[in-house]
């Protein structure tokens, strides 16, 4: 991502799933510690009201919050914080952000507000190499407008039944949103999430998915891991609580299996 042919300006992920509790702020969260540990400068944008991706990294202080980005133009240096993790800086969301979803209505560029807010000078200043979007769970206003400042949508998919069920309604709004505002909104993959190798399940789905879905799905497989689920309460990313677990290491490779998906995209 640091490729010089690349245009300027970090690449933005959307991390969406219309459902609850299949793994977007955890992706999000670890994905970006793992491209940290890898030299990149990584921004977590936290579009969650629910605010785990902040809790999650340990910032409890939110004088100014997604919300204030969006609805009151504050400023981006104001907005942007530091993590625990070295190169890894946090957009903040608190409950207030719940009400956003209806304010924005009535906005003339209400899809356009977190595209037009990521893309103001004084964003080159901080050097991102990637920006993660924590979406909510739900198809509303805010994903939407992760979506149309992404250039790609990351889908965490948790290995259990009826996984599959929720995605033709998320690839349709990525449709929607390429027809209506961002053209070049690609899918940057599918990743299997809370995978029990021992579970007849997590096979079945994971098959399913690959037959569905075919290349979109990554290589790597996110395996349920009791060191990722406990990392959140210890206000760490799981690669800083125990980089030698499972889901550290999935992660790591997760990192790198994206990296080199979007090397082999721009060669
Ligand atoms: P979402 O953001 O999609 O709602 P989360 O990332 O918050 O989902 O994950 C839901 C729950 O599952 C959280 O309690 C999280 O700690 C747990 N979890 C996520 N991924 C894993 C994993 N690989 N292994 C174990 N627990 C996980
Ligand atoms: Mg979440």
């Amino acid at each position: 991502m640091s490729d010089p042919t690349r245009p300027a300006g970090p690449k933005i992920i959307a991390i969406a799933n219309q459902k609850g509790g299949v793994g977007k702020t955890t992706t999000t969260i670890n994905l970006g510690a793992a491209l940290c540990e890898m030299g990149h400068r990584v921004l977590v944008v936290d579009l969650d009201p629910q605010g785990n991706a902040s809790t999650g990294l340990g910032v409890d202080d939110r004088p100014y919050t997604t919300y204030d980005l969006l609805l009151d133009d504050v400023d981006l240096s104001q907005v942007i914080l530091p993590t625990g993790t070295e190169n890894l800086s946090l957009i903040p969301a608190t409950v207030d952000l719940s009400s956003a979803d209806i304010e924005l209505f009535s906005n003339e560029k209400r899809s356009f507000l977190l595209h037009d807010s990521l893309r103001q000078k004084g964003i080159d200043a901080f050097r991102f190499d990637v920006i993660l979007i924590d979406c909510p769970p739900s198809l509303n206003l805010l994903t939407v407008n992760a979506m149309v400042a992404a250039h790609s949508v990351l889908v965490p998919l948790q290995s259990e039944f009826f996984a599959l069920e929720g995605l033709s309604q998320l690839m349709l709004t990525i449709r929607e949103v390429r027809q209506s505002a961002n053209p070049d909104l690609r899918i940057e993959g599918v990743v299997m999430t809370m995978y029990d190798a021992r579970n007849n399940l997590s096979q079945q789905v994971e098959a399913d998915a690959r037959a569905n879905l075919g290349d979109l799905v990554f290589r790597t497989v996110i395996p349920r891991n009791v060191r990722v689920s406990e990392a959140p309460s210890y206000a760490l990313p799981v690669l800083a609580y125990d980089g030698s677990s499972k889901g550290a290491a999935a992660y790591r490779a997760l990192a790198q299996e994206l990296l080199a998906k979007n090397e082999k995209r721009a060669a």
